[in-house]
């Protein structure tokens, strides 16, 4: 049984993190979806909303759960029996970040590797700020998100 994890922040999950997503599940036995309460980053939503967005977001894929993490990534992994890290890459300007990334959980785990995929190229542009953007300023997102998202963020927003 491969159990591969996606970490990230997904606030919002996009239809790129779901193109990753339909690879990876394709791959895998099992792919959680790991939100991480990121003390960093100031939260867009609460993990508690994501992760909820996420959930009605995967109803189609039968081995694909989500759940969120504190700490670090690698020791979620581990707990979980995890075997892989998912990330995604879009342009080269991700592939200095990710490669670091990949190198230091490397070095804290060896025996768990991080894989990159790729979206198609209609999904390659969208990430969860522009999202953001195109929501502060009134813009439809709804071709980038998946329809709860659209549904939960327009209305958030009126
Ligand atoms: P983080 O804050 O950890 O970067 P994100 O939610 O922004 O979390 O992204 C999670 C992962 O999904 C990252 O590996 C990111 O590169 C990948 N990702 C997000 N959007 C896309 C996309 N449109 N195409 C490919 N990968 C993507």
């Amino acid at each position: 049984m491969k159990i591969a994890i996606y970490p990230g922040s997904f606030d919002p999950i996009t239809n790129g993190h779901l193109d990753i997503l339909k690879s990876a599940a394709e791959i895998f036995d099992r792919v959680i979806i790991a939100v991480a309460h990121n003390s960093n980053k100031n939260g867009f939503l609460t993990v508690e909303e994501r992760v909820g967005l996420i959930k009605q977001s995967i109803t189609g894929f039968s081995n694909v759960e989500v759940d969120s993490f504190s700490g670090l990534t690698i020791e979620y992994a581990k707990k979980h029996n995890a075997e892989v890290l998912i990330r995604g890459l879009r342009a080269v300007s991700d592939f200095e970040y990710e490669m670091q990334l990949s190198q230091a959980n490397s070095a804290l785990c060896s025996s768990i590797k991080t894989v990159f995929l790729t979206t198609k190229p209609e999904y390659n542009f969208i990430s969860s700020s522009t999202i953001r953007e195109i929501l502060s300023n009134n813009g439809d997102i709804s071709k980038f998100v998946p329809e709860a998202v659209n549904t939960y963020l327009t209305k958030m927003k009126s």
